[in-house]
């Protein structure tokens, strides 16, 4: 994307959670209003620092956030979230406030845009009394579970008018895998998002209007603030790594000298675990496939132990230079590799918009969260993908093959790539989000 060389208009605040798959479309869309002539300040928790090297047209700003160790060492996803919402409203405050008395006339502060699950700054942002704009990383769909099951026990009688068949099941086996992981702070969370977003002054979320239009509709008719869509913001920017972990170029000369559309691409991205037997059964599956390889082994995949360790010892050598394994991979850059025919993936929302806009056709194993509902999405509404039914050797084989060679798998890549192109089409002049993006620059310049 061009930047424009404009005087800066205002500055906008970002409020980031530390997570990678909500960094990176965070600063991806911080990248997008930057060159739409914003100024750009980024303020972030301590944990899970954003490496600033690779934005210095931005000013990063980290707060304390208190963090229990216990809870980030045990992988506590929603006490930790919660933690942060408790813990940052303080710091959040104090460092604005600061901004504001230092405040250059030219460079003023126009809103806060923060991630909904850092719904506070929405709280800070009404007492600071500057517009807060909300930033939903995961699909459109997901407010609506926000929206309609705000308390676990209403979950049982949720019904929402004029919703087809397939989104109510989507919503059901979203609210199920959220019931499943419940915790008082988990419902808190989600009162609190719902909150949040009916309080913002605009809501931006990385989709696009095609690839959930009935889902949007309802968002605008349960919340009033005008939702953006200007997704995948990825599209939009210069590959800039926003990743924690060093990204393992090596693969990528690796996936040059492999056949086009051969390889499989395996992970499970930042957070989702798995036990010993899993990452075993997942190794079976793999050097049994006939298909090469490239597995993403992130360190804590299978928690508090060194995964590259539990592999049986012969395991590389058995699958030769047909598997490649790396600890954290340049996804996109993998996935735009002609090499690769095939992502079993967890189905986070980046991984599948990443995948889907390289037309790749994928195998999924969603693990929690609103992964369940991007699978539904792969599935059963664009038709690009199957899903893996269990982490079992033989099943992951079976699976690989027909993603990768039958004649199923084959009409899915053709529909990938009929996808692919589809998205690219809203980006364009006059497109969907072209427009939206327009929109909402002439929305922030008014407030
Ligand atoms: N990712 C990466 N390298 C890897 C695995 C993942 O760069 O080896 C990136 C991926 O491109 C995506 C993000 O990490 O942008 C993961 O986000 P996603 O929403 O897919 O899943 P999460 O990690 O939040 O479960």
């Amino acid at each position: 994307m061009e930047k424009q060389e404009q005087q800066k208009v205002s500055r906008l605040v970002f409020v980031l959670i530390p997570f990678q798959g909500h960094i990176n479309p965070m600063l991806q869309l911080a990248t997008i209003l930057y060159a739409k002539g914003f100024s750009i300040t980024i303020i972030h928790p301590q944990f899970n620092s954003p490496n600033s090297s690779n934005h210095p047209e931005f000013t990063f700003i980290p707060i304390s956030d208190n963090l229990p160790k216990s809870q980030v060492s045990a992988g506590d996803l929603f006490g930790i979230v919660s933690a942060l919402n408790k813990n940052c409203e303080g710091p959040l405050t104090e460092c604005i406030q600061e901004m504001l008395k230092a405040e250059d006339p030219h460079d003023r502060i126009s809103c806060i845009v923060y991630d909904s699950t850092m719904y506070f700054s929405q709280s800070v942002a009404d007492h600071l009394k500057l517009p807060g704009i909300c930033v939903r990383t995961s699909p459109a769909a997901t407010m609506l579970a926000f929206a309609v099951f705000p308390r676990l026990h209403e979950q049982e009688s949720m019904s929402l008018d004029r919703v087809s068949d397939l989104l109510s099941l989507m919503l059901k086996e979203l609210a199920a895998s959220m019931k499943k992981i419940t915790t008082d702070g988990m419902l808190e969370l989600r009162a609190a998002v719902a909150d949040s977003v009916k309080k913002c002054s605009a809501l931006i979320v990385n989709t696009v209007d095609f690839l959930e239009q009935e889902a949007l509709t309802k968002v605008q008719e349960l919340f009033s603030a005008s939702a953006f869509t200007i997704g995948p913001f990825h599209k939009l920017v210069p590959t800039i790594s926003g990743s924690l972990l060093k990204e393992d170029t090596n693969c990528i000369s690796w996936l040059n000298k492999q056949a086009p559309k051969s390889v499989i691409y395996v992970s499970f991205g930042s957070i989702a675990s798995i036990d010993e037997k899993e990452l075993l059964e997942t190794a079976w599956g793999l050097a049994n496939c006939e298909q090469p390889f490239l597995w993403v082994v992130r360190p804590g995949l299978v928690r508090g132990s060194n995964c590259l360790e539990l592999l049986p010892i012969n395991f590389q050598d058995s699958v030769g230079e047909r598997g490649c394994i790396v600890e954290w991979a340049p996804q996109k850059e993998v996935l735009a590799n002609d090499a690769v025919g095939g992502f079993w993936s967890h189905c986070g929302w980046n991984s599948t918009l990443e995948s889907i806009c390289e037309g790749v056709p994928m195998l999924c194993k969603p693990f929690f969260g609103d992964q369940n509902l991007n699978m539904r999405y792969v599935c059963d509404v664009w038709n690009v993908g199957l899903e893996l039914e269990e982490f079992e050797g033989g099943t992951i084989k079976n699976a690989i093959k027909r993603l990768m060679v039958d004649t199923e798998g084959k009409e899915m890549r053709k529909k990938a790539i009929h996808l692919k192109e589809k998205v690219e089409l809203p980006l364009k002049e006059g497109g969907s989000c072209y427009n939206s993006l327009n929109d909402l620059v002439k929305k922030i310049l008014s407030f």
